[in-house]
């Protein structure tokens, strides 16, 4: 059996081709997996779960689908999506893992996060992250009606195309000491990611040991997945 990775789909009406990839894997190759982790920025977007755009209800039916039918579907916020709450869990059966969790994959320990708070290089994005990872924060613009969360989405990427750093926090890679750190502060010499769009398997030097650092990649031209079973990992593209 097959333990599936995913990251960075930016699931958006304007995109069909990407859902319609994402609707065929969840009908196909996640339905054979003993679990599905979908790391983050599933969605291009996420401005609350009242959003009722119809796009995202029909996502979150096929993600339903997919959790009765047995598979368990974890999902972690990434730095579009970050926004994803409980109703989304309950609508779609999800569990939401925290940012990073380290779990057991066949008698092997890795840690898995989104990426982007291993972009520690990158500091008005870090301020930025803590700032609207704050609940308080959150709280404030979900009591804004959902047209008004939407203007103030819009105006920001108005704001950050301007000053040309429209792709900055995609563009900007991890900082090595702080994907030792991580590594050093779970105890464990394997790592898997997404954020950066740069799909890679790397090696790191733990001095002493080597270890290995996964990275998925976007769905913007192609599918990106992982698939995890008792013989290691592979990262593969998917065409469409
Ligand atoms: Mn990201």
């Amino acid at each position: 059996m097959t333990t599936l990775f995913i990251s960075d789909l930016h699931l958006d009406a304007g995109q069909p081709d990407i859902g319609e990839q994402f609707l065929s894997f969840l009908n196909s190759d996640a339905r054979e997996a003993d679990a599905l982790y979908i790391l983050g920025d599933l969605f291009e977007a996420w401005l609350g779960d009242d959003d009722p755009n119809p796009y995202y209800g029909e996502m979150k039916s096929a993600i339903r689908e997919v959790v009765d039918a047995g598979v368990p579907v974890n999902f972690m916020h990434g730095n579009r999506d970050f926004m994803i709450g409980a109703r989304f869990a309950g609508e779609t059966g999800v569990s939401i893992i925290a940012d990073p969790t380290v779990i057991n994959l066949y008698g092997r320990d890795v840690v898995l996060c989104h990426g982007d708070a291993l972009c520690t290089d990158d500091l008005p994005y870090q301020k930025m992250r803590a700032m609207t990872r704050d609940p308080e924060w959150q709280a404030m613009m979900l009591q804004k009606s959902i047209e008004e969360r939407i203007a103030i989405a819009v105006k920001v990427r108005k704001e950050s195309i301007a000053r040309g750093e429209s792709l900055s926090d995609e563009i900007m890679d991890v900082n090595q000491d702080s994907v030792i750190a991580t590594l050093r502060e779970h105890e464990v010499d394997t790592m898997l990611h997404g954020h950066t769009h740069r799909p890679a398997v790397h090696a790191v030097d733990l001095g002493g040991s080597i270890g290995t650092r996964i990275v998925l990649g976007d769905w913007y031209e192609h599918g990106s997945v992982v698939r995890w079973d008792e013989s290691g990992p592979r990262l593969e593209t998917m065409g469409r």
